[in-house]
């Protein structure tokens, strides 16, 4: 029997990548949805891949993209929430900020989808400690928000050069992508303990031992040099999780299946140069190899069968203030 593994894709829109990056015009909430998502969908169906979609709230509660995000979960396929706002400062809100933000992403998704999403992905992977006891409240059983490299820093310093932002502006976005820090967070999954009880954590999987990035954005980055030297890049991580006893979360973008003939807007993320036919191809290798030697699954089944496994770790919620 082949070990499991799961996909997600944070469906981060348009107009949230704008936001983060300090350019006018996303509170028109620009979207590319009606693009994006059928061209996913068609895609994992050949692969016959059931994944997670992290949806974030404010999309859901425009009618323009309803249609459209109601055909993810008619494929059969997992919802998650993605907070109300997408703003990756969440860990600098109050309790009840945090409790509105959740909540009201919550309603708007399970409106639309018909799906109460019982996962939580952190936008910019913002985690904190009052974000996870009201996700145990409100009855979710896992977190999935925590990112375990060491390369976040040199991630938002790229962000940072090429963006518009005002001195303020990049004070609330000093965590974003995560500090030094989260490099000695654990790979595996593990519980938080939390006031209202315990929470599943299922980290995004980076390369076990050295902790660089593996998902899927990466290795697009890395195929701008050498399509061999991502294969090899991603071949090598994935059996070094096989031998550390690692089940893979790879996290999948929306840039990811769009290419600069796609979206011209966003060309200050890597790998836009790409056509968006040569990332589909990409993506159909990448598929390919973790189907080859894993068994995919949704991240609510990956945390029900982590669930029921004795050993798994508890560990205090430790975050860095501000
Ligand atoms: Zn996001």
């Amino acid at each position: 029997m082949k070990p499991v593994a799961s996909l997600s894709l944070d469906l981060d829109n348009k107009w949230s990548y704008m936001k983060t990056h300090g350019d006018a015009g996303w509170d028109a909430y620009p979207s590319y949805f009606d693009l994006l998502i059928p061209r996913v969908l068609e895609q994992l169906r050949r692969h016959d891949l059931t994944i997670t979609f992290f949806v974030v709230g404010q999309d859901a509660v425009l009618e323009k993209n309803q249609a459209v995000l109601s055909s993810l979960s008619a494929a059969g396929h997992e919802i998650g929430n993605h907070s109300f706002k997408h703003e990756p400062w969440l860990h600098l809100y109050t309790d009840e900020e945090i409790e509105t933000e959740l909540r009201s992403a919550q309603e708007a998704i399970e409106k639309v989808t018909g799906y109460r999403p019982t996962g939580f992905r952190g936008p910019g992977f913002s985690c904190s400690l009052a974000t996870l006891t009201t996700l145990k409240r409100l009855g979710y059983a896992y977190d999935a928000s925590t990112f375990p490299t060491f390369l976040g820093p040199l991630a938002r310093l790229y962000y940072f050069m090429q963006s518009n932002l005002s001195k303020a502006e990049l004070k609330t976005r000093k965590a974003l992508f995560g500090k030094f820090t989260e490099g000695f967070r654990p790979l595996k999954p593990y519980r938080w303990r939390t006031d209202a009880g315990e929470l599943i954590e299922i980290p995004v999987t980076t390369m076990p031992i050295l902790k660089v990035p593996i998902h899927a954005s990466y290795i697009l980055y890395l195929s701008c040099y050498s399509e061999l030297l991502a294969m090899t890049y991603l071949k090598t991580a994935l059996f070094l999780c096989r031998i550390t006893g690692t089940a893979p979360s790879i996290l999948l973008h929306p840039l990811d299946y769009l290419g600069g003939d796609d979206e011209k807007d966003l060309s200050f993320f890597p790998a836009m140069n790409l056509p968006g036919a040569k990332k589909m191809a990409i993506m159909d290798r990448i598929y390919s190899i973790l189907k080859d030697q894993f068994e995919v699954v949704p991240m609510k089944e990956h945390a029900a069968r982590v669930a029921k496994t004795s050993q798994l770790k508890l560990n205090e919620p430790r975050f860095a203030t501000a």
